[in-house]
């Protein structure tokens, strides 16, 4: 999901003025969100905001079912439903919505400039990465979601959101890293059998998540195999999985009802590389306890920079406090007049050649530096010599 805003300068903050004469595609922030919650505090925050999302609003939690650790609601929701809620919560504030893809980004300078694959250009002075991570799938026959595959009906990629409905079921997890173990682990609670199916004949598990899952009694491996094909239908959800054995060369049915794929998620983050730091995996990088990036005005958040909680509810922590550093990062910009001149949140007036400042009480003060000439041509830059350093938060 991708979302603009539009900062509503509040005009009670001397020097400021409304940005009425923006275009539709142009904003003061831009959050790149699956989440809502950034969108949330944005609007509330007067930010008008805009956002642009792909066909799946609300991303990996539109395709789980019940959501049961969301705080506030007792009895559990619907994923999509929770989704809608964010949804009609953000609109009530003022959020606009725009569906499409971002494809290119410039963030070279401010205003950034993004583009969409429907032929928008969006301008953005600051902007909140939000756009989650994708679960990895294998590409096998019976995996796909309902109706073409059996995804919702027995194969899933999200134990903390699924396992719940496998009570007493025999399980299949495949993967042989973190999130396998944790997941296996974390289904015995529920499921009669889980057999996790590597594809080697060891695991990329940490040794303490490994010693975890080979200790626990209801947990078996099979090696050196690969998942080939879920079995089952709509009317019988997953009755079994055919295995191919790499080193005898040999494909067998597995019967279980329940299929878990954990082969690792990937951040929707692609469109950022080469701008913003990564690890190498692909989370966004964010500074100490804000949520802000290597570029001044660029903050991330949720699933695209978290690649430990994962959870909804982190995410929209994460999204509340990318907006609250979006808007004190908006709040220490000046805002430029139409004849030229930054007016600062303190009402100061720098000159269209910023050259001098006129302060509160009228008085006008140099902008220039002692040690440093004016400018040859007389005209200065944007977030030029006067202009609060962009990293003030
Ligand atoms: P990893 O990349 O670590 O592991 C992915 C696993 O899936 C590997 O075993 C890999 O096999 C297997 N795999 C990948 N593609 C395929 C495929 N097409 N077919 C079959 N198997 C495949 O991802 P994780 O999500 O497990 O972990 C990602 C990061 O998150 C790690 O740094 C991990 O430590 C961390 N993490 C930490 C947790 C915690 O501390 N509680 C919990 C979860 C994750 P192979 O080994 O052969 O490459």
């Amino acid at each position: 999901m991708w979302t603009g805003l539009k900062k509503c300068i509040p005009t009670t903050r001397a020097g400021r003025r409304e940005l009425s004469a923006i275009s539709e595609m142009e904003s003061e922030e831009v959050l790149v969100a699956k989440m809502k919650s950034p969108v949330i505090y944005a609007a509330r925050a007067e930010l008008r905001p805009l956002v642009i999302h792909g066909p799946q609003p609300g991303g990996q939690l539109t395709i789980t079912t019940e959501v049961e650790n969301y705080p506030g609601f007792a009895e559990g929701i619907q994923g999509p439903e929770l989704m809608q809620q964010f949804e009609e919560q953000a609109k009530r504030f003022g959020t606009e919505f725009l569906v499409t893809f971002v494809n290119k980004v410039d963030l070279s300078r401010r205003p950034f400039t993004l583009w969409t694959d429907e032929g928008h250009e969006v301008k953005a002075e600051t902007l909140i990465v939000a756009s989650g991570a994708s679960a990895k799938w294998l590409g096998v026959p019976g995996e796909a979601p309902a109706p073409e595959g059996l995804g919702g009906m027995g194969v899933s990629a999200c134990a903390t959101c699924d396992g719940f409905f496998f009570k007493g079921k025999p399980i299949v997890v495949v993967g042989g890293g973190d999130t396998a173990m944790e997941e296996a682990t974390f289904l015995t609670r529920y499921a009669s059998r889980v057999t996790v199916v590597h594809r080697r004949d060891s695991l990329r598990a940490s040794k303490i998540m490994q010693d975890k899952a080979f200790k626990n009694p209801k947990i078996d491996f099979v090696w050196n195999a690969e998942l080939r094909e879920i079995l089952g239908s709509p009317e019988t959800g997953v009755t079994g999985v055919r295995l191919y054995d790499i080193k005898a060369g040999e494909e067998s049915e597995f019967a279980c009802e329940g299929v878990f794929i954990a082969i690792g998620h990937k951040p929707n983050t692609d469109v950022f590389k080469g701008w913003l730091d990564m690890d190498e995996v692909g989370y966004i990088k964010t500074a100490g306890v804000s949520m802000a990036t290597n570029i001044p005005g660029v903050f991330a958040c949720g699933d695209a920079q978290d690649s430990v909680y994962r959870q909804a509810v982190t995410a929209a922590g994460t999204g509340c406090m990318a907006a609250i550093d979006a808007e004190r990062f908006l709040d220490s910009l000046p805002i430029e007049t139409s004849t030229g001149e930054s007016v600062t949140i303190e009402g100061e007036v720098v000159s269209a050649d910023q050259q001098s400042v006129t302060m509160p009480d009228g008085e006008v003060v140099s902008n220039i530096p002692d040690d440093q000439p004016p400018p040859a041509d007389g005209a200065g830059q944007p977030g030029g010599v006067y202009a609060r350093p962009s990293t003030e938060l």
